[in-house]
């Protein structure tokens, strides 16, 4: 188990982390997800012993996490720099043994992965010489090579194509449904939703949206309802409950104060012609930051 314990980071007068607390079991899967300088690769360098917390800290299995548990950990770091110079043989060779692995262990695992994230005939290709989704796969591989029991990974999929993304969101499955602790961060909040369970949402270093994912959407009253067809937007904005009506060439978003107005909203739209699509639809992560802390943060 992981603990983060009322941590806090302050670098001079700046609070980066403020007070985050947090538990990870095994097997879960969880997102620390935010808007640029939130606090998440603090926390993560906090985790992994890197810095040291200002107040609070971080125990794994109720012990402080300190070197000696990095044969237990795989680290994603955000920066994409690795050796460029070396192929992606000796880099994962390097990595293993710094965590004590055997180099014929290494080779068989790289194999495997390898063969799994389809560059096969890049093993003896330098760093430098693969695309920048390709030297992502070998930097996410070399923080699973251990097999490690927490898996942290910093933003690992900015910049992938969306086959590419399924492909680390199976992997990290896997992990979880072999026990290991998965924490990763992301700004983008609506992805993060098809697969986490659990999330807390960083802005300015403090937590503002937290707990599970299907608690957090059932706390949040507000629904929005998408409907494709013939109708008159004007009266659906007279509807008492109705408090937004928006519309592109295809559809149309009523956005309604809770799901109990959708009955006035389907009363209506039963009236109307051509009616191709009418879905009662929870609000996203992301529609629940921006409510909760405002339009200005509208990019994540
Ligand atoms: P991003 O999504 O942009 O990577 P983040 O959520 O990972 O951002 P952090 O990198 O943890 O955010 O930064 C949190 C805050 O701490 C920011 O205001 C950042 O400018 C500041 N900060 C981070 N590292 C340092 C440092 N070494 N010295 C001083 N300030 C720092």
């Amino acid at each position: 188990m992981l603990e983060v314990k009322n941590a806090k980071m302050m670098y001079g007068d700046l609070v980066a982390v403020d007070h985050l607390s947090f538990t990870l079991q095994p097997g879960a899967i969880f997102g620390l997800l935010g808007t640029n300088g939130a606090g998440k690769t603090t926390t993560f360098r906090m985790i992994m012993g890197l810095i040291e917390p200002t107040e609070g800290e971080v125990l794994l299995d109720g012990h402080p996490i300190s070197y000696a548990d990095v044969n237990d950990i795989g680290y994603m770091i955000e920066e994409r720099s690795l050796l460029t110079k070396i192929t992606v043989k000796e880099l994962m060779l390097y990595f293993g043994q710094l965590k004590d692995m055997e180099p014929s262990l290494i080779l068989e695992r790289l194999d495997y992965w390898l063969k799994r994230f389809n560059i096969v005939s890049y093993k003896n290709k330098k760093i430098k010489e693969l695309s920048k989704g390709n030297q992502q796969k070998i930097q996410f591989i070399a923080a699973l090579i251990n097999n490690p029991r927490l898996l942290v990974l910093d933003e690992p999929f900015s910049g992938l194509d969306p086959i590419n993304t399924e492909l680390f969101v199976d992997v990290i499955h896997d992990f979880k449904k072999h026990g290991s602790m998965v924490v990763f961060s992301s700004h983008q909040l609506d992805h993060v939703e098809k697969f986490c369970e659990e999330v807390i949402v960083l802005e300015k270093g403090k937590a503002v949206i937290e707990g599970k994912l299907s608690d957090i959407k059932k706390a949040f009253k507000k629904h929005k309802i998408k409907i494709i067809g013939n109708i008159d937007i004007e009266k659906l904005r007279a509807i008492p409950g109705v408090y937004d009506v928006e519309q592109n060439l295809i559809e149309t978003t009523v956005r309604i104060e809770n799901e109990s107005v959708s009955k006035a909203v389907f009363d209506y739209v039963k009236t109307c012609d051509h009616i191709i699509k009418y879905d009662v639809e929870q609000a996203s992560l992301s529609e629940i930051f921006i409510a909760k802390v405002g339009q200005h943060h509208e990019e994540v």
